[in-house]
């Protein structure tokens, strides 16, 4: 028997949802409805500083408003500390994972004074590769600085783990006509990835890979922004030991200087849009979404 599919919405409740939100809720909603399945709903509030409770209330009106509705309780990542320590306790034992010291300035710092030809690496985000200073430190010198409670977060030491997975790692990715395409992971395009924050024991990948695979998700459907994170993903989910789902990277809202839309963008935010007397048929429209964007699922 095939197993039921389940897909998720995961909103960060810092800041109103926003019509590139409202196009990545209805895919997930529509599809799994098309193919029989459950949605979930998931509260991505590990950022203990930028999640508030208002944001997160407004979540749910707007998602209500659109019609859609969701299985409870809703999953709120702030309230699975203990999963997500023990999914690094594991990684420990099988992968190398250190306290990463720096500060933002600190690293910066660090990058400008390397003496190098080539240009630093940025991770595809944007971000520059994290230092090699915290992942060179002596153990003497690590264990003076965490008994004098310096705080620090968790990076995987990235050239290790891939020395300890398959040579290939890939993940199966449904394209917009419903093809299914196998694409090579490159997890090494990021560098020594956050695994955990100083002030939460997660940071965004470990959290949604844990998450997804805790709640028996079979489809993540998320926005092409994410599409390089997927990377990172494939490569905890294998040394976690977690079966892994099929994608769907789907097409982003764009403003009209063909950016994507940011949760400080007010004007459109479906909170507005819906003060200004927009319908939720309105916003349908206003994000283009119609038959072609299930398309994807149609065999799955
Ligand atoms: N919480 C993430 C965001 O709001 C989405 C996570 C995901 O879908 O994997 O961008």
């Amino acid at each position: 028997m095939t197993r039921q599919p389940v897909f998720r919405f995961a909103p960060s409740p810092n800041g109103l949802l926003h019509l590139g939100h409202a196009l990545s809720a209805l895919i997930n909603f529509h599809a799994a409805k098309l193919l029989g399945g459950r949605f979930l709903l998931r509260i991505e509030d590990i950022d203990v500083t930028r999640s508030r409770p208002e944001f997160e209330e407004a979540i749910y009106e707007d998602l209500h408003w659109l019609g859609l509705d969701w299985e409870t309780p809703v999953r709120r990542q702030s309230e699975h500390r203990t999963t997500y320590a023990a999914a690094l306790e594991t990684l420990k034992q099988t992968v190398r994972l250190y306290p990463a010291f720096l500060s933002r300035k600190e690293i910066r710092a660090a990058i400008e004074g390397q003496n190098t030809e080539q240009p630093w690496p940025n991770d595809p985000d944007g971000a520059p590769h994290y230092p090699p200073m915290d992942r060179l430190r002596s153990q003497d010198d690590i264990k003076t600085r965490l008994s004098a409670g310096e705080a620090f977060a968790l990076r995987l030491d990235m050239q290790a783990a891939l020395a300890s997975c398959p040579s290939s790692l890939n993940w199966r990715e449904l394209s917009d006509t419903g093809q299914e395409q196998f694409i090579t992971a490159s997890p090494a395009d990021w560098g020594d990835v956050l695994l955990a924050r100083k002030d939460f024991p997660a940071s965004y990948h470990l959290s949604v890979v844990v998450d997804d695979a805790e709640q028996g998700v079979t489809h993540v459907v998320r926005g092409h922004d994410l599409y390089h994170a997927t990377s990172v993903h494939r490569l905890l989910q294998t040394v976690l030991g977690y079966e892994p789902p099929v994608y769907h990277h789907h097409r982003l809202v764009l403003d009209g200087d063909g950016r994507k839309l940011s949760k400080s963008l007010a004007s459109t935010s479906l909170d507005s849009l819906r003060r200004d007397g927009k319908t939720p048929d309105d916003i349908r429209k206003m994000v283009g979404f119609s038959e072609p964007d299930l398309r994807a699922f149609q065999q799955y």
